[in-house]
Parts: C-alpha cells; structure tokens; sequence
C-alpha cells in the first residue's frame, strides 16, 4: 500500500519545479516542508538569466512578476570601480535577471506546484526514510505527531543543511566545500535599481558583498565567503561587513541614508561535491541538497531549477514507461555531471586556489588586471565575467583566446609590480605555510583533489 508515487522533501525552488513537473505529468505527489509558505529563506534573491530562461520554458515565469529587473553590474575592488557592463549574456540567454525576495518568489512556486495537482503537507519535518523492496517509507513529524508515508520514489530538496541527503550518504559534507553567507534587507538605497555591484576586498577574499536591489529604494545587501582557509579572517563575518558598510566610500556612496530593515541573517551553502553521491535508489537528491551551488559565486538557484526538472523527468519516464527506477536515477545523475558537474568542478579548483588568503594581495592585483582587460575587449568579458556571473560554462577559460590573454595580462602584471610587492606577497604566503601547516596541507590536499577532478571538465563533452 502506498500514498503516492513520489514524496518531496523541501517545497524551495528544487523540489517545487519537481513536483510541478511530476504532477503535470500526472503523477500523484506529496510536497512535504517543515515550514508554512510564505517563509523567507536567506539568499542574495538574484534570479540569473540561465533561471530566468529555465522559468520561461517551464510556463513558470509569474513567479517573477513585479520583481527588479536588472540589466548590467558593477564590479568594485577595494571601493574602486573596475568594471561595469550589461550582464555578459550572449545571445542564447535573456540579456537580464530579477532580483525578487524569495519569501514571494519561493511561494508563487510552491502555489503552482500545488496547482499543478502536488499535495502539499506544510509545518511538517522529515526525520528518516527506510526502503522496503520497491517502496520507501518516510517519517515525518508534524504538529500532530509523526507520521509514516509510503512511495515509489523520495526526492531530498531540502536544502543545504539536507537530512534526506546525510540519511543517504551516511556522513555529512566535507567543511571544506562550505561558504558563508550573511544578508540583510536595507530601504531608500541611493542606486539605481537596474544593476547589481560586487565588491571584493581583501579582507573577505575568496568571497564578496554584494548589494542587488528589489527596486523601490529597497535591497538586498549580503556578503559570502570560503569557511575553510589558510590564514582566515581574524574577524567574524558580521563585523567584517559592518565594516565594510560604515567605512567603504564605494557602499557608503551606494546605500547612502539607507537603514536596514530587519534582522542580518547568516546560512551556510554547501558547494558542489563530485565525490559524494546524489541518487541511492529510490532516493535522488536535487538543488541544494545535493550541493549544486556554483563554488564562484554562491548561487544555486539556477541548478535547483534545472535539477527539479531534470530527476521530475526522469522519473516521471521510468513510471510511464515501467522500466527502472534505479536506471532512469542514474540516467539523471549522468545527465548533472555532463550538464553542470565537469563545470562545478573545475570552478571548486578556481576557488580551491584562492582559499589560500595569504595570496590575497596577488589575487586581487590579478583580478584587476583582468577586469581592466574585459572593460575594453567585449569576447574577454563574456568569457571571463561570465564565468564569474555563471553565465558561460568556466572551461571557456581555457578556449585559446581567453587563456592567452589572461596569461599575457598576468605575466605583464609581473613584469610592471615593484619586486618589493613580489616579496611581499611571497612573504606572506611562506609566513602562512610556518604559522599554519596544518592548515596549508589541507590547502594542498584540497588543491589536488579538485584538480583531479577538474581535469574532466578540460575533455570535450561527452555526447
Ligand atoms: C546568503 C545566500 C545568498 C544566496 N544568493 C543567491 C543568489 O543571489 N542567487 C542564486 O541563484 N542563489 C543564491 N543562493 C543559493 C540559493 O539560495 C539556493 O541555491 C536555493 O535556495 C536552492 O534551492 P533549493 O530548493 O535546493 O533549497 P531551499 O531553497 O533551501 O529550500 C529547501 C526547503 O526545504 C525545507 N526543509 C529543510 N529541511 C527540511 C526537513 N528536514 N523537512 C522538511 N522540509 C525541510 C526548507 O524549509 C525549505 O523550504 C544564496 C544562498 C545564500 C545562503
């Protein structure tokens, strides 16, 4: 006996566009969350245009209704301007994002779900699964008590801090893919509501503070950074970004009278992880959950998304059809690794790299350069800001052009820095080796890890 085909865990983005998905094709399924909608839940609130397009195709594009929309972003390094342009779309993808505060977004998607024809059971907390033949049972507990639910598939979407995926893998993620986060709301900014503005400091490199406007004077003000590092921040995050607030002129310029509105509100993302498994039939994990969050950038909205369709389509075959469930799940972990995974992969190395802060002053000067050279050569700023914006797959790094130039630009940066700064910097990093072994080992290991793993994503694609 069982109560339905197939039980979400998590009714966030993920498991929403899932259960959308499943029911439109006439499954019956159950949308489990231990929250009542609205509820907020701690993000940037940037719906990219890869989301953007992902919603269109899936007739979900409501969701985004009188959200910002935005066109074109700043890049500051240490209060400086150093970039500013259209989002490096090409032409495969809207030239535009929204910001829109999830507690609306989040709920206009679980809405549709429920729409659609999932059910959903809100106020209620997965505690475990257990799976019996073809049929996994589901402890939730509620209000009332717990209780026991039986299918045919259960899809973890519950988000970074996922028990649906701890219960699976037996062992919860590496600390080391861990970022974190910060956000608060501000009302009456100074900026203009069509762009956003990274900035990048030394102090909280490798990660940013961004301010993304929702329009109408409000934002959404936030700051991300690497948790594991070689000599970490000596101060913890919440003041780093009240610095950043009260004393950067670039901010200060940006938020002007502007007063926050309501609580500053930390989450931790766990980043994308090949070596930890995301289906154990009949259990798949998707969005967060299963850590697809670009390590670059700290966005995941957009492999939610697309992770929800792809295991709803999945499943959804294997059931009409009556073949495996175990091979139709196998089929979509294949399909993130060729989509998303080679690709996460090799931007896990890039920050791998940058976690070394000793390096920062190097880092930065890098950067620099970088966003020096894309201001002025229009292809250089569609590879390299792209890859930065999650927009272009990041193996475009190394198509000629862009390498080329990146060293050319990285070696004359060389040539032109005093050999004072050099020793400097190279300084510091051996200071960073003495004073933290332990630290710069797990650096080293880690840099080799994510190399390893990377080096898929330098292969062609697979067909
Ligand atoms: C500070 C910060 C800024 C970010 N900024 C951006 C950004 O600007 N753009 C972007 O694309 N991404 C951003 N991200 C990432 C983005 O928030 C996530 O990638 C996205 O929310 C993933 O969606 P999801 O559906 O997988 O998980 P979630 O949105 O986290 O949804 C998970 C759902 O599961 C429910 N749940 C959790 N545990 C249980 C349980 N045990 N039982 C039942 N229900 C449960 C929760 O209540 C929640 O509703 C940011 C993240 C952070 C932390």
């Amino acid at each position: 006996m069982r109560d339905c085909d197939a039980i979400l865990i998590g009714a966030g983005p993920a498991g929403a566009v899932a259960a959308a998905v499943m029911a439109r094709r006439g499954l019956d399924v159950i949308l489990v969350d231990k929250a009542h909608f609205p509820r907020d839940k701690v993000c940037g609130d940037f719906i990219g245009p890869h989301a953007v397009r992902e919603l269109d195709e899936l007739a979900l594009g409501s969701a985004l209704q009188s959200g910002n929309r935005v066109g074109a972003g700043s890049v500051f390094i240490e209060g400086r301007e150093v970039l500013r342009s259209p989002l490096p779309t090409g032409s495969e993808l809207p030239p535009f994002g929204y910001v829109i505060p999830r507690q609306t977004f989040d709920e206009r998607l679980f809405r549709a779900a429920c729409a659609a024809g999932a059910r959903p059971l809100e106020g209620h907390t997965f505690a475990d699964y257990r799976v019996e033949g073809e049929t996994v049972s589901v402890t939730l507990r509620g209000e009332s008590g717990e209780r026991v639910l039986r299918a045919r598939a259960l899809i973890g979407a519950d988000g970074s801090a996922s028990l649906v995926a701890l219960r699976m893998r037996g062992r919860p993620q590496p600390k080391a893919d861990r970022l974190i986060a910060l956000r608060a709301y501000y009302d009456g900014i100074a900026m203009p509501p069509g762009g956003v503005d990274v900035h990048f400091h030394a102090a909280t490199f490798p990660g940013y503070f961004w301010i993304f406007p929702t329009g109408d004077g409000h934002a959404n003000v936030g700051i991300g950074i690497a948790s594991q590092t070689v000599a970490p921040p000596k101060r913890h995050l919440r003041d780093l970004m009240r610095d950043l607030i009260e004393n950067d002129a670039a901010v200060l310029a940006r938020l002007g009278p502007a007063a926050v509105a309501g609580k500053l509100a930390g989450w931790p993302l766990s980043t994308y992880n090949a070596r930890l498994p995301i289906v154990a039939a009949p259990v798949a994990l998707v969005g967060d959950a299963a850590g697809f969050i670009n390590p670059i950038n700290g966005e995941g909205i957009q492999y939610a998304l697309a992770s929800g369709r792809w295991v709803a389509e999945a499943i959804a075959d294997a059931f009409e059809r009556r073949t495996s469930l175990g091979t139709a799940l196998a089929a979509y972990a294949l399909r993130v690794t060729n989509e998303i995974g080679l690709d996460l992969e090799l931007n896990r190395f890039i920050v791998a790299v940058a976690t070394n802060r000793a390096l920062n002053p190097a880092w930065l000067a890098l950067l620099r350069v970088w966003c020096a050279r894309a201001a002025r050569d229009p292809e250089y700023l569609r590879v390299a800001a792209g890859v930065v914006a999650g927009l272009v797959p990041s193996r475009r790094l190394f198509d000629a052009a862009v390498r080329n130039v990146s060293f050319a630009e990285g070696f004359g940066l060389l040539r032109t820095t005093a050999p004072l700064a050099v020793a400097r910097t190279t300084g510091a990093a051996l200071t960073a080796v003495f004073r933290e072994p332990a630290a710069t080992l797990r650096w080293l290991a880690n840099l080799c890890g994510a190399g390893w793993g990377s080096r898929h994503a330098l292969l062609p694609p697979r067909a």
